[in-house]
């Protein structure tokens, strides 16, 4: 019997569920809508058809654990707490009920701490016992991994860089505060900073021709390469703040590789390249030159899944 791991991505319309072997490679995959499931019940009991029917495809493997990364999980407590993106309100028993059902050992974790194991066991740090992993996506994500173990702090919610208070009067947050850091540095806030630029900018864009709502990162990015100043503009912003951002990072984790992941790391060097020039310009004198950016190493579609796998590898070698 080969030993193989379940991860499983929990996001807010779709829940991702991978057998995994040692080396990374995702034996077979399958989905459920997550936000079909009003009542978490439900939800476990499809979990555990998946998990059964994984059993069936590949009676000559042997399941040992189950990863599960999902927005606002607790390593400690393995629940869910009071996620705004789930249907699931409250403090839900995800480790508990997912233990009992199918009676296999259970960890879980939030998705950016699972994109970090994800790239320590099958990513760039494999050699890297320093880094940190940011997620850009509709927030901003960031997981890190100090003296070889991610960081979870009392709680397991250590190093949320994107709630740090980036201007303190600044936009609002989804998490009721001003000014947070993925209000400015995600794919929402590189569109808030474009609408932001059509006042300040006199710069002529087809951007502007859009209504509001239907500019998107995408279009932006899309823009910006067609050569749009104004979204080019956009982007460098962007770059600038997560510099500044990452440069900060160095001062209380001292990684040697910062990695990048996620929807805008799609830009490639229209974003990378003012965020090296901003990290530098940044950065205090002792850690000048000290962590390399990099964008992840994991195919962006399978790395959340491969960080739900990582995280159930790292619990079962313990
Ligand atoms: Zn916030």
């Amino acid at each position: 019997m080969k030993n193989v791991v379940v991860g499983i991505d929990i996001g807010g319309t779709n829940s991702v569920f991978g057998l995994v072997d040692e080396s990374g490679v995702i034996l077979s995959r399958k989905s459920i809508k997550t936000d079909s499931y009003d009542q978490f019940e439900l939800f476990v009991e499809a979990a555990a058809t998946v998990i059964e029917s994984f059993k069936q495809e590949f009676p000559e493997t042997k399941i040992v654990t189950i990863g599960i990364g999902a927005p606002d999980a607790n390593y400690y407590n393995g629940t869910i707490e009071h996620a705004a993106n789930l249907k699931w309100s409250g403090i839900v028993p995800l480790r508990r009920s997912f233990e009992k059902r199918l009676s296999l050992p259970v960890v879980t974790t939030n998705d950016a701490n699972a994109a970090a194991l994800g790239e320590k066991l099958f990513g760039g740090a494999k050699e890297s016992d320093h880094f940190v992993v940011i997620t850009l996506g509709t927030g901003l994500g960031s997981g890190f991994v100090v003296d070889g173990k991610v960081l979870y702090g009392k709680n397991s919610f250590a190093g949320e860089v994107g709630h740090m208070q980036f201007f303190p009067n600044g936009r609002v947050c989804g998490c009721g505060r001003r000014g947070c850091a993925e209000t400015y540095v995600s794919a929402t806030g590189l569109v808030r900073t474009t609408i932001e630029l059509f006042s300040e900018l006199m710069i002529d864009s087809p951007l502007r021709d859009l209504p509001t709502n239907q500019i998107s990162s995408k279009k932006v990015f899309q823009a910006a390469t067609n050569g749009d100043l104004l979204a080019n503009e956009a982007f460098t912003r962007t770059a600038e703040y997560l510099g500044q951002i990452l440069a900060d990072t160095m001062i209380f984790s001292n990684p040697d590789t910062i990695f990048i992941f996620g929807g805008l790391a799609n830009a490639g060097e229209l974003l990378m390249k003012p965020l090296k020039v901003a990290f530098e310009k940044r950065s205090l004198e002792m850690f000048k030159g000290s962590a390399e950016i990099k964008f992840s190493q994991l195919p962006e579609a399978d790395a959340a899944l491969l960080g739900s796998a990582a995280l159930a590898w790292e619990e079962f070698h313990k």
